[in-house]
């Protein structure tokens, strides 16, 4: 990046590494940035630094969280003996963002991938079913993601969770609302099918 000066090469470099951001892209954000006023700058430079100084884990879900809990884990409201089990932390606000949802979750940090090397106890797992075992619960719901890495962590889980005599539930998947039958691959139309109930 010779035709660059330092400065600029340096972000280019650094902007690089985010995902779905290419050299042009990193070009383009620089050039963005350099004619954007310089307070508007150091409040991004001050964001991305309280991203990673001021926000952690829930320590009993693994949620984001700027406190010890997270504003779900802390809420006497939630109901503490259903638990859903979700991947990443955005599939948790993915879920919350329906309103409907009023037990509490568990974040895996991940999903066990053996092509990838990661195995159970690379995700959250013990961490489950240590809060299973400490606290008495009414339901565990499997919502990780519908691919074969999710498929097959709901699977471990659920073998894992089985003994305990505890309701063990999948989300389901299938036909998206708006979505056209003609379309849809069939496995989204298996499972559909798997996944239907009385109306
Ligand atoms: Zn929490």
């Amino acid at each position: 990046m010779a035709r660059y000066t330092e400065s600029v090469a340096k972000l280019i470099n650094e902007l690089v590494k985010l995902p779905g951001i290419g050299e042009k892209t990193a070009q383009r954000l620089t050039f963005f940035l350099l004619k954007m006023p310089v307070e508007d700058v150091r409040r991004l430079a001050k964001a991305l630094i309280d991203l990673k100084e001021k926000i952690g884990y829930c320590s009993e879900c693994g949620n984001l969280t700027e406190k010890e809990l997270c504003n779900i884990c802390s809420d006497p409201r939630r109901d503490r003996k259903v638990i859903c089990v979700v991947e990443e932390p955005n599939d948790l606000l993915a879920i919350e963002k329906t309103g409907g949802y009023k037990g509490v979750y568990h974040v895996l940090m991940g999903s066990l991938s053996p092509l990838e090397g990661v195995g159970p106890d690379d995700i959250q797992i013990k961490s489950l079913l240590n809060r299973i075992q400490r606290e008495s619960r009414n339901e565990i719901i499997l919502a990780t993601n519908p691919n074969v890495e999710g498929e097959a962590t709901a699977m471990y889980i659920s073998r894992l969770l089985k003994p305990l005599g505890i309701k063990i539930t999948r989300i389901a998947h299938g036909i998206p609302v708006g979505g056209d039958l003609e379309y849809a691959d069939e496995v989204t139309m298996a499972r559909a099918l798997e996944g239907r109930r009385e109306i």
